[in-house]
């Protein structure tokens, strides 16, 4: 029998804002451990949330980033639940009112729109430490760090409308470059700022009702995505091939055993006994508001990537390389205006040449401040225009590439300084043929008496001669001219 794996996922987005949803704590990765903390984020009795707008506003940017409606009027719950991490005994969130519904998400690889359900906002968890922060395990015990109870999040649900592990990377990728492009994150992966849950179930082919799901917590990375899904839709395979049923239930990924472990299953599975957040009175926002919003949005990878194929005639592949981050997309606009529009040469230029010292130099193009360490835009069309005008051979441009990282030196003097400019004087271009010509009498004759490719040997002697600097197309067709001549003895200088 043959399957079909249909997969969900929530994705929890902690949003960029300087202090958290509901005090004026600090929104900021890292630091002592509980040293971010008030008697609000650690839910002491009688403080009382106060919404942070900030949050809200990154919020209502994502989610019309994901096409999504954003409610003039969305509330928020609490959800109760006892774990170490949560000191409050419940997290606010929202439930049968979320901020935003009927998004949808593009996928960059795949041609493929993947619906997306609901964004509600809510605000995170501590964290608990299982080893001791200098390293060293833990004799029976866990340690817990507050700081980032209170960070603001956004949990956006999608459809069931992936159906396969790269199909879901694809979505985490996409979604990652959107949170870069709209700065509504610092999508730091390492930092956990995007964590997802997927939602896994296999079905036969042709089947229309969804089978039992299994649910993955908190995958951090593009791999990790794509590793623990493929596991999963094999081990359900497996389970159904044997006779079994799939048992709806929570997993964890173990990515150092590359398997799937069991958290619990739906008869363990909580209530988490919703109800509307006395606290907090429902959430309102409106038209202007929204407007204002929109408006802000920059350009989205989506609408970047066509542009740049329309725009610059560039083939797909290229423009998905050069839209991946808004500095590398700005880069490249800003090395075409300078080069006086030519989108292609530059293109092929920033994809080889800069793109292969970033990947070296380990430059996080996802930075906002990683332009500084590229090569200046003018500067590297400054060299473009020397190949072109034929200053510089192409090769030789790669060598005054690489020393255009190191100093601040302008193109043309690094040129002058390696000798790399090229000999455009055909008179001088003329000696040097003659002169070869005349050394190597025997292969000249050859070529003469038709043994064309002879021809590859004297260009050799005059490239040679020249120490590179000559143009090999020019010295071609100057050779041939001169050897087609058979009295070239009285065209010596
Ligand atoms: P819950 O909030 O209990 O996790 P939801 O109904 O909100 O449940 O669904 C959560 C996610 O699971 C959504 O992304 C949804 O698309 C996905 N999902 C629901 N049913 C299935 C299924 N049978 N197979 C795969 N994914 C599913
Ligand atoms: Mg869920
Ligand atoms: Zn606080």
């Amino acid at each position: 029998m043959s399957y079909e794996s249909v997969i969900g996922l929530e994705a929890h987005v902690q949003l960029r804002t300087a202090t958290k949803i509901f005090c004026r704590c600090p929104n900021q990765y890292g630091g002592e451990p509980n040293t971010h903390i008030c008697e609000v984020c650690l839910g002491y009795p009688g403080t009382l949330p106060v919404l942070n707008h900030e949050a809200v506003d990154q919020a209502i940017r994502l989610s019309f980033a994901l096409d999504a409606q954003v409610r003039s009027v969305s509330v928020f719950a609490r959800k109760n639940y006892f774990y170490a991490d949560l000191p409050r005994g419940y997290q606010i969130s929202q439930f049968d009112r979320p901020l935003a519904e009927h998004g949808r998400l593009r996928l960059r690889e795949h041609d493929l729109t993947v619906g997306i359900t609901r964004l509600h906002m809510e605000e995170d968890a501590g964290k608990l430490l299982h080893e001791s922060p200098g390293g060293g395990t833990l004799e029976d015990e866990s340690l817990v760090d507050f700081n980032r109870c209170g960070a603001p999040l956004l949990e956006i649900v999608s459809e069931p409308d992936l159906r396969t592990a790269e199909q879901a990377a694809d979505y985490f990728q996409s979604l990652h470059q959107i949170l870069v492009y709209t700065g509504v994150s610092d999508a730091n992966l390492e930092h956990g700022n995007l964590r997802i849950d997927a939602n896994v179930s296999i079905r036969a082919i042709g089947e229309t009702t969804l089978g039992t799901r299994t649910e993955i917590k908190n995958l951090n990375s593009f791999r990790h995505v794509a590793k623990a899904i493929d596991y999963e839709i094999q081990r359900q395979i497996a389970v159904v091939e044997s006779g079994r049923e799939v048992v709806q239930s929570t997993l964890t990924w173990d990515a150092d055993r590359g398997r799937t472990h069991l958290l619990r299953t739906k008869e363990e599975a909580q209530d988490y006994r919703y109800f509307p957040e006395p606290d907090l009175p429902p959430l309102r926002v409106d038209s202007r508001r929204l407007e204002r919003l929109r408006a802000g949005l920059p350009e989205l990878p989506s609408a970047r990537r066509k542009r740049f194929q329309e725009q610059y005639d560039l083939p797909a592949q290229d423009a998905d390389t050069l839209a991946q981050t808004p500095t590398l997309a700005d880069y490249f606009e800003a090395v075409v205006e300078s080069t006086g529009g030519d989108g292609r040469t530059a293109a092929n230029w920033i994809k080889t040449e800069i793109l292969r010292v970033v990947k070296e130099l380990k430059i996080d193009l996802t930075d906002v401040s990683s332009s500084g360490r590229l090569i200046a835009p003018d500067r590297l069309a400054r060299l473009i225009g020397m190949v072109g005008e034929g200053f510089v051979s192409a090769s030789a441009a790669k060598s005054v590439l690489a020393e255009l990282w190191e100093s601040e030196e302008p193109p043309r003097a690094v040129a002058e300084r390696l000798g790399l400019i090229q000999e455009r004087n055909p008179e001088q271009l003329k000696e040097w043929a003659i002169q070869v010509i005349e050394k190597h009498p025997d292969q000249a004759e050859q070529y003469r008496s038709g043994k064309k490719q002879i021809l590859g040997f004297l260009v050799g002697k005059v490239m040679g001669l020249s120490r590179g600097k000559a143009d090999p197309k020019q010295v071609n067709l100057l050779l041939a001219e001169l050897l087609a001549d058979d009295s070239h003895g009285d065209l010596a200088p």
